[in-house]
């Protein structure tokens, strides 16, 4: 048998995840919560970074909960034994309450169907209580119950012998527009169903509703634990966050680079790539680098002006973005040859491209850029 493959060297496209960045932003976005707790938010990869070494960093740089959108992200973390605590943030379907008892999940909860499931699946392996959160929806209408729903829901569980009242929250739908005042209405919302609460005698340990943008713009919201997800990974959650002063210090844990693969010269007047779109106004050196939108660099990008950054320079996307590679305008540039490192996301020399750039160029959000860097990409921590 064929000795493994390289997967970096035959690939020549990688995404670089700076463990020492997550470590860095856990601990800063740890000490604007204090002493609420920070729940680090590794859904879907991690946003792209790998969950299972971005959850161990991030619980090394201060954060003491991990949340994931589904039960399998959960399983992963567990199978590679990190036995923090891992809040699941929706309901989980009836049929994975077994899973979730297995696994020591702590389930969301919203309906009295996913309460009696629960409990039920707690009885069933003969468990010990199971903690569980009860999520109110104040006016985001994803999930979560109602004010009274949410009520109702806390009790059933308090009722429970199987179950623990662990936590209560809610999720914010605009807190990344600072100044748009419908989150001062979720938060009031949010604390008259926290008071009710109270008044029956249920407070649970952990009462929470920031997530990233929450955290950084809505100091007086923090309860007792704030969910960051993209400031994790040191990126804004909008551009108008950009300018606060905390995201400043946050550092981008990742970059993504390739090396160029092919190099050749282009007449003027000729165009390059699928639909030959955009004529050379000038004889040009054009670089072929593979990477594509199956790994995440946007088609859109080829139209809309992308950029990537060879010899620290900046250098146009020329044509459409294929699946598997694109072409970049060198100009008049001899000097780029097979082999050069080429950043699509991150810096090189003094020059720098954010995952923001690529979002506002192809009118998405910076959370989409990174999610979509497929596992095709290989991910090297450093
Ligand atoms: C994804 C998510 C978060 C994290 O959001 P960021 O904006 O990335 O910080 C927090 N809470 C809930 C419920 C989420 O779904």
């Amino acid at each position: 048998m064929a000795a493994q493959v390289d997967v970096v060297a035959t690939r020549r496209a990688w995404a670089e995840v700076d463990l020492g960045a997550i470590r860095h932003n856990a601990g800063l976005l740890a000490a604007l919560a204090a002493p609420a707790s920070l729940c680090a938010v590794v859904k879907a990869g991690a946003y792209g970074h790998g969950s299972v070494a971005v959850a161990r960093a991030a619980l090394e740089g201060g954060a003491s909960w991990l949340a994931v959108a589904l039960v399998t992200e959960g399983e992963t973390l567990r199978r590679h034994g990190i036995d923090a605590p891992v809040l699941l943030l929706s309901e989980p379907p009836v049929e994975a309450m077994d899973d979730v008892v297995a696994l020591s999940l702590t389930p969301t909860l919203y309906t009295a169907q996913g309460v009696e499931a629960a409990a039920k699946a707690v009885a069933a392996a003969a468990a010990p209580p199971l903690a569980v959160h009860v999520k109110v929806d104040t006016g985001m209408h994803r999930v979560g119950a109602s004010a009274d729903g949410a009520v109702a829901v806390a009790k059933a569980v308090a009722e429970r012998p199987e179950l623990v009242f662990g936590g209560l929250w809610t999720h914010f739908a605009v807190a990344d527009e600072p100044a748009n005042p419908f989150t001062d209405e979720q938060c009031a919302r949010f604390d008259a169903v926290v008071e009710r609460l109270a008044s029956l005698g249920l407070r649970p340990p952990l009462v929470h509703a920031c997530n990233s943008a929450g955290a950084l713009a809505m100091p007086g919201a923090h309860h007792d634990m704030v969910r960051c997800g993209i400031a994790l990974y040191g990126v804004a959650p909008s551009p108008a966050l950009a300018a606060v002063e905390l995201v400043a210090g946050l550092r981008p844990a990742l970059s993504l680079r390739a090396r160029v693969s092919y190099v050749k010269k282009v007449p003027a007047g000729q165009a390059v790539s699928y639909g030959l779109r955009r004529p050379l106004a000038q004889a040009a050196t054009v670089a072929t680098v593979p990477v594509g939108y199956a790994d995440g660099v946007p088609w859109r990008l080829g139209v809309t002006g992308g950029e990537v950054l060879i010899g620290g320079r900046r250098r146009p996307i020329a044509g459409s973005v294929t699946m598997d590679q694109i072409l970049v305008d060198c100009g008049d540039d001899d000097r780029v040859l097979p082999g050069d490192e080429v950043v699509l996301i991150g810096r090189q020399g003094g020059e720098q491209v954010t995952a923001w750039d690529w979002a506002t160029k192809v009118d998405t959000i910076a959370y989409e850029v990174l999610c979509g860097i497929g596992p095709r990409v290989p991910k090297i921590y450093g």
